[in-house]
């Protein structure tokens, strides 16, 4: 008798037999403890966040089963990473890697394969491996979360030297979020720029270390296995090391496993305050932007704030039914009315202050005198708001403390899931105003209500428009698909593309990067297949399908 049980859904062109071959060879590597089959929908039924599902998008805009893996193997160090690459490539079978699987609206922890073997890293990698307060930075496994970072800190009484920086949830890993490109909100918002040195397992099973990290720590004892060797002293100081600079190839690709990573702390600024300033009328955007670009690239606004449209926190503060019991969408009167209600704006702007009084006063009275052009543009701190949940979450999530309040506004339906449209912009009046007219036009069409932000980086914004859809009622789900498919072609049409994607999406907008005949396409499929000739590491993930698979027959 086989010790286990048959999978659900096999991966393509695998037999039963077959699967039980890797899957007992893959027991042999990880333990038989760390093997999942997933044989039964009651295995992949899970819908809590912090209880998030392992095989399946907890989220899933087509069929639940579109996207599902045949087991789950939980290596329990890097070793056995390699060990499964050479599996993987022996029986040909691919392998999905995530590292806590809260990637919540991209697809979580579902494979674009169906079928595939996911590798949960974070289950057993989730060791700290250092952090440095006098240069401020850590160094992490897999499964690393925001919240256990966060509680190191607390625990070991850090905070008083470092911060981190932390998305909107803080459930996911530093590094799934980091590798997706994933964003927060302190001066350390954009955390891809702010990862520092990367230990990774190429398809064949290899070792490297990247930047800095090449070089051997002379100390090191050459005795232990590469991936226990001391690193060196600047892996996480200095990004580039020598000749051509690798790390980018492993975001938002299939070209390797991330088993270790570096990410930049921000030094405790001696002082904190976060501020919201509502702006009365929808037609206010324009002027908002203009204004924040100068004060954003100068630093005078020091973090990447958060622009929102009214019913983001009105989402937050209770489901539609609080606001209305009409089926029909809310028209412009309503969302005024909503905002009043709220003692908020039609547009709402999140930031946060760091540093001294001193130093805090000067750039307020910079950013209140500069938004104060803005007629009717009020300005509150979080005492002024003691029952705003919007407010106290913004003023966590801005100091780098982890929450996860934020997925309060999923609930805005019943059963409510979320889809994100995320196409990034310039950050001037006409773009921001172009772009919210068409996103807020077509998802009305589709029968939704506009629910966006812009959070502005540096020198773009990332417009998020949140797609919520009951995932129980196929005709909304229907809809959300047809939607976000629309606005990706509408957007490209524009000059606009998206910086992240969920599963079901990937093809279409990879589709849309195609400067000269698809160069840039061509380039990752060379990688692909160089690094990668059997196709078993993630194949399809954003769109690059390895020579094995017949696109054409793949894309969605
Ligand atoms: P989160 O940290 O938000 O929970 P996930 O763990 O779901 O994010 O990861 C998001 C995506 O990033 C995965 O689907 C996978 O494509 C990629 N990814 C995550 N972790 C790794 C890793 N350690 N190595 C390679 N790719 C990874």
């Amino acid at each position: 008798m086989e010790e286990f049980r048959d999978p659900f859904v096999l991966p393509p062109s695998v037999d039963r037999e077959k699967f039980h071959e890797f899957i007992s060879r893959a027991a042999q590597v990880v333990g038989i403890m760390n093997i999942m089959v997933i044989s039964d929908p009651s295995q992949f039924s899970k819908q809590d966040y912090m209880d998030s599902s392992k095989s399946h998008d907890m989220f899933h805009v087509l069929e639940k089963e579109e996207f599902l893996s045949s087991a789950v193997v939980m290596p329990r160090q890097v070793p056995d990473v390699q060990d499964m690459m050479r599996l993987a490539n022996e029986f040909e079978i691919p392998v999905w890697p995530f590292s806590t699987g809260r990637n919540i609206g991209y697809g979580g922890a579902a494979p674009r394969v169906r079928g595939s073997v996911a590798l949960d890293l974070g289950r057993h990698m989730n060791r700290i491996l250092e952090v440095n307060t006098d240069a401020a930075y850590a160094l992490v496994e897999p499964g690393v979360s925001y919240f256990d970072l966060h509680d190191y800190l607390v625990k070991n009484n850090l905070r008083k030297d470092v911060w981190m920086d932390v998305p909107d949830l803080g459930g996911g890993s530093l590094i799934g979020n980091t590798l997706e490109r994933g964003i927060g909100y302190t001066p350390y918002g954009d955390h891809w720029m702010m990862h520092c040195g990367l230990e990774v397992v190429l398809p064949d099973g290899s070792l490297i270390r990247t930047g800095m990290g090449a070089l051997p720590n002379p100390q090191a004892d050459k005795n232990k296995s590469p991936h226990e060797q001391e690193w060196n002293k600047s892996w996480q100081l200095f990004n580039y090391g020598f000749g051509p600079y690798n790390d980018g190839i492993f975001s938002q690709s299939s070209l390797g496993v991330v088993v270790k990573m570096g990410v930049s702390l921000m030094m405790n600024p001696g002082g904190f305050q976060s501020y919201l300033i509502t702006f009365p009328r929808n037609e206010d955007l324009h002027k908002i932007v203009e204004i924040m670009r100068p004060l954003r690239i100068s630093l005078v606004i020091q973090n990447a704030p958060k622009l929102e449209s009214i019913l983001v926190a009105a989402a937050l503060a209770g489901p539609r039914t609080k606001y209305t019991s009409s089926e029909k969408l809310l028209d412009d009167q309503e969302l005024d009315n909503i905002a009043e209600q709220l003692n908020l704006g039609r547009w709402n702007l999140y930031g946060a202050l760091y540093g001294p009084q001193v130093v805090r006063d000067s750039l307020w009275s910079v950013i209140k005198s500069s938004f104060g052009n803005i007629p009717g543009a009020k300005f509150f701190f979080l005492e002024d708001r003691p029952d705003d949940l919007a407010m106290q979450t913004r003023n966590t999530t801005f100091q780098g403390i982890p929450t996860i309040s934020e997925l309060e506004w999923v609930n805005w339906l019943p059963n409510g899931s979320h889809l994100f449209f995320s196409p990034i912009a310039p950050v001037t009046g006409d773009e921001a105003q172009a772009q919210y007219q068409l996103t807020r036009q077509l998802v009305q069409e589709h029968g939704f209500d506009f629910i966006g932000s812009f959070l502005v980086g540096l020198r773009e914004m990332h417009h998020i428009v949140c797609i919520v859809f009951d995932r129980k009622d196929d005709e909304s789900r229907r809809r959300a698909y047809t939607l976000i498919k629309t606005l990706i072609a509408a957007a490209a049409a524009r000059g606009w593309g998206e910086y992240r994607a969920h599963l079901a999406l990937m093809d279409e907008i990879a589709g849309t990067y195609s400067f000269n005949d698809n160069a840039q396409m061509k380039l990752n499929e060379k990688l692909k297949n160089a690094l990668d000739p059997k196709g078993i590491l993630a194949p399809g993930k954003n769109g690059v399908w390895p020579a094995n698979y017949k696109k054409e027959e793949w894309v969605m």
